[in-house]
């Protein structure tokens, strides 16, 4: 794999976009992080806690470490010290959490609300409702540091790219509904995450401001994640 090769061509497809590159480097050894950062990348997603951690603690320090995948909440711990962006906020219970361990280190962790959009019951994430009662919720103002700044969908896995764009449309709806009715000051709506290495052409056609790509920069996967 051409990394530097791979991240130009991925750069210049966001060019004009809204949209930011997240460099998916699950399971990747660091030798190849490095190498993308070396090309200029600074924004790296993981989805296992443990490893993110691994890799923040031996990589440079200014790199910006996204969660991407799905959090147990007894985890959260070890990354609150140092996560910039948690895409993948799909409950109440994990949304206090963070708030507890980012209150711990004095910080103020930015993150984004999970939606459920794919046809796949597997796929974690919230409803529609369920998004409005987090949203509605009276207790949402203790939250004092957490910042909820919107939301994260993962598309169905499919060779459809009419039903892949139905479903990015319909989260973008809902963002830009909750954009004009919300407001609280640890509510600040600017991010929709959606898009990855097979769709992500899709996704900014369809307003990503945050597009998570892995084998397009690294190569396929030994294991399935
Ligand atoms: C692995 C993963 C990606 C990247 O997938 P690719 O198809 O390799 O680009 C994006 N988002 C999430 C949530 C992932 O787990």
């Amino acid at each position: 794999m051409d990394i530097k090769n791979n991240i130009a061509e991925i750069t210049n497809t966001l060019q004009g976009s809204n949209a930011r590159l997240v460099a998916v480097s699950k399971t990747k050894p660091n030798e190849l992080i490095l190498e993308a950062y070396n090309a200029g990348q600074r924004v790296f997603g993981e989805n296992k806690i443990q490893e993110m951690t691994d890799k923040s603690e031996a990589l440079p320090k200014d790199i910006e470490w996204h969660m991407i995948g799905h959090v147990q909440r007894n985890k959260v711990k070890y990354m609150a010290t140092f996560v910039s962006l948690i895409h993948s906020v799909d409950s109440w219970k994990l949304l206090k959490e963070v708030n507890k361990q980012a209150l711990k280190n004095d910080r103020v962790i930015d993150c984004l609300l999970q939606m459920h959009i794919a046809e796949e019951e597997t796929k974690f994430g919230l409803s529609k409702d369920e998004l409005l009662e987090i949203l509605e919720s009276p207790e949402l103002l203790d939250l004092q540091n957490i910042r909820i700044i919107g939301l994260m969908g993962m598309a169905t896995f499919t060779e459809d790219k009419g039903q892949i764009r139905k479903e990015f449309k319909s989260l973008a709806n809902t963002y830009n509904e909750v954009k004009s009715t919300y407001h609280a000051d640890n509510i600040e709506w600017k991010e929709l995450s959606m898009g990855m290495s097979g769709d992500y052409d899709i996704a900014i056609e369809e307003g990503s401001t945050l597009v998570r790509v892995g084998s397009s920069i690294f190569g396929s996967r030994n294991y399935n994640n």
